[in-house]
């Protein structure tokens, strides 16, 4: 479906629920890691990349100081008033919504505009891409829209954050609210999470990214993810023993914390190594990548896969089968997990010209060994959130 196309079904429906038009329209991108599992709450690096996966809200100001919303994607939606916001009773999924509202009255801003609304995603759900920070922050967008004010765009990804730490209740780290809100076309962004600075990365010519989705259920994805961050922070505080001024993993150097390592549970110890080489293995492929060295490529990505499933053990068996399938593919230059793990979207690079039989190779072999059909297709670097152009 083009932009056009698109535009004319959410008009529709708009109309449809609403029994008006549409005035106003934000957008804020989806995003795929090429390289830093898990760094992101250890305060590291990571290479991001906005893809050409969207969440479109359509809207029209009300003055009654509430926010209807309905999702293309969900069924039922919400109202709620924006003098008294309180979490969902049904539909869940406006929690993300309400949770904006509040972040942004709880950041002083007190003037905020209801509006009708109608949200439609190009992204996936639950699989790594980030649709519930791109609906976040296509929110704060609107808002902006319906309001008058105006947010820097990290301050604008703190706040979608928040929304979702404090609000809807899931621990995540900075990374995707960041590159939805910040993210820029025809390149990588090699964000560092302590600083929230992050520049662009020019991605050489000849390589294509291509998300290869497991669309395996991540069932543990949640309490996994609390377990791991909190081996994280132990890891921390135990090296701190050896190197008082360390506030996160960051601050470890490999060799300080090879010189340590043994002071470790087994276990942590395996989840410190893993975050400290895949944070420098991000500062490597801001090196690597403008240049497109496919043997450098395809050894970083190798490892990243290697540490993830060996230490940090966020692999399952989709993934697994997903490896197998990439790395057999045609034309494929480098392969690795996508998002937190524990199922969800991989990423490869693909060599030009080969992406079609790249797809059609790993959708077979996939689905051969899992039973499961794949979602494989190329993405490229998409403009960060804003306005829809269309
Ligand atoms: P991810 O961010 O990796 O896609 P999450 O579990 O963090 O996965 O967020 C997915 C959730 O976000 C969905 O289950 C839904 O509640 C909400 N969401 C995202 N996009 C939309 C949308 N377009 N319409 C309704 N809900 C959405
Ligand atoms: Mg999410």
């Amino acid at each position: 479906m083009n932009d056009q196309a698109r535009k004319t079904k959410m008009i529709a429906a708009f109309e449809e629920r609403f029994g008006a038009a549409p005035e106003l329209w934000s957008r804020a991108p989806g995003r795929v890691d090429l390289m830093g599992s898990h760094t992101d709450y250890n305060m590291g690096f990571v290479m991001t990349m906005t893809v050409d996966r969207d969440t479109w809200i359509a809207a029209r100001p009300r003055d009654d100081g509430k926010v209807a919303i309905a999702s293309l994607n969900v069924a039922g939606g919400g109202e709620f008033d924006l003098a008294h916001i309180t979490p969902a009773e049904d539909a869940p999924w406006t929690n993300y919504v309400r949770g904006v509202a509040w972040a942004l009255q709880q950041a002083g801003i007190q003037n905020l505009v209801g509006f009708d609304g109608l949200v439609h995603s190009t992204i996936p759900f639950g699989s790594g891409l980030s649709s519930s920070a791109a609906l976040e922050i296509a929110t704060a967008v609107m808002f902006q829209l319906t309001g008058d004010f105006e947010l820097d765009p990290v301050e604008m990804a703190l706040l979608a954050q928040k929304a979702e730490n404090d609000f809807v209740g899931v621990n995540c780290g900075i990374l995707d609210q960041y590159s939805s809100a910040m993210g820029q076309a025809a390149s990588a962004l090699l964000l560092d999470c302590r600083d929230l600075s992050s520049h662009p990365v020019p991605i050489a010519s000849g390589l294509n990214v291509v998300i290869c989705d497991t669309r395996a259920q991540r069932n543990l994805a949640g309490s996994e993810y609390g377990e791991r961050r909190t081996q994280c922070e132990e890891g921390v505080r135990l090296l701190q023993a050896f190197y008082p001024d360390i506030r996160a993993l960051r601050d470890v150097s490999l060799p300080q914390f090879a010189a340590h390592e043994q002071a470790l549970p087994e276990v942590v110890a395996k989840r410190c190594r893993f975050v400290i080489e895949e944070n420098q293995r991000v500062l490597d492929l801001a090196e690597i990548l403008p240049y497109g060295d496919a043997t450098a490529l395809s050894e970083l990505f190798a490892a990243s896969w290697a540490g993830a499933r060996d230490l940090y053990e966020i692999s399952a068996p989709a993934m697994e089968a997903m490896m197998k399938a990439m790395l057999s593919a045609p034309g494929v230059i480098a392969a690795r997990q996508a998002g937190a793990g524990f199922g969800g979207c991989m990423v490869a690079l693909v060599g030009d010209g080969a992406i079609d039989d790249f797809a059609r190779h790993v959708a077979a072999v996939y689905q051969a060994d899992t039973g499961i059909h794949p979602s494989v297709y190329a993405v490229v670097a998409a403009a960060g959130a804003g306005v829809v152009e269309a």
